[in-house]
């Protein structure tokens, strides 16, 4: 396995769902229960990518801002043969189940380790997230990690979430670092186009929501397949 030099690095930027908490079985119940109100004939590994795309672009709206940009659901693959109204029914529905199971979410095993660490090498740590601030702020606290952390970005820090580069910008302006001293860790295609738009070194980890290959077409720096590997990566 290839590895990363951290002595090159000063600034480690993270997203969080996805890649400190883990949200996978809170989505995949989710889609789960939406398949069987909804009586859906389909399966669930096809879509997983796509809801969690979804999930991911409308969790920091309000419901009314979700219906108004539900012209987004109408894109929607995998229910492309169902009607307008049920559709935003069933985005709704799935978007309740997702926030009440995402509470029963906890961390990737190891990766409080891996901050931790980098921690200890005085590197900048950062949080990057399409979801509220206040969110990022009370899984951290949640788990003792706050104060890791010197830089928090939620949705309401930019004009222009993930995919655009503006946040990660942001934070590279506030640590007065450079591109080429600062890792992005993402776990989705709309983090590694951020990633590569702001010129940093991109790491993506296929933790389970995005298929690895899919990942690996949009040509991250490097890319693992869990925390354990992203350890290995880190050489620590
Ligand atoms: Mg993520």
């Amino acid at each position: 396995m290839e590895n990363l030099n951290l002595d090159n690095y000063r600034g480690v930027i993270f997203d969080l769902d996805g890649v400190i908490y883990n949200i996978i079985n809170a989505v995949k119940k989710a889609v789960e229960d939406v398949i069987k109100k909804y009586n859906l004939n389909i399966d669930i590994n096809t879509v997983l990518e796509e809801i969690a795309h979804l999930i991911e672009e409308i969790q920091h709206y309000p419901v009314p801002k979700i219906i108004l940009k539900s012209y987004d659901l109408l894109k929607l693959d995998f229910l492309k043969e169902i009607s307008y109204m049920k559709k935003v029914r069933i985005a709704i529905f799935l978007f309740n189940q997702f926030n009440e199971y995402r509470k029963d979410s906890g961390l990737f095993e190891g990766i409080e380790e891996i901050i931790k660490q980098l921690y200890k090498k005085n590197i900048n740590l950062a949080i990057l997230t399409n979801n509220q601030r206040t969110y990022a702020e009370e899984v951290l606290e949640k788990y003792n990690l706050n104060k890791y952390f010197k830089t928090l970005i939620g949705f309401n820090e930019v004009s222009k979430v993930k995919p655009n580069p503006e946040g990660l910008v942001k934070i590279m302006k506030t640590w007065n670092l450079d591109p080429d001293e600062v890792i992005f860790i993402g776990d989705m295609t709309t983090d590694i186009q951020a990633g590569k738009a702001a010129e940093v070194t991109m790491v993506c980890v296929a933790s389970g929501l995005a298929k690895s290959s899919d990942l690996k077409e949009y040509k991250p720096n490097y890319l693992v397949n869990n925390t354990e590997e992203l350890k290995q990566l880190f050489n620590l």
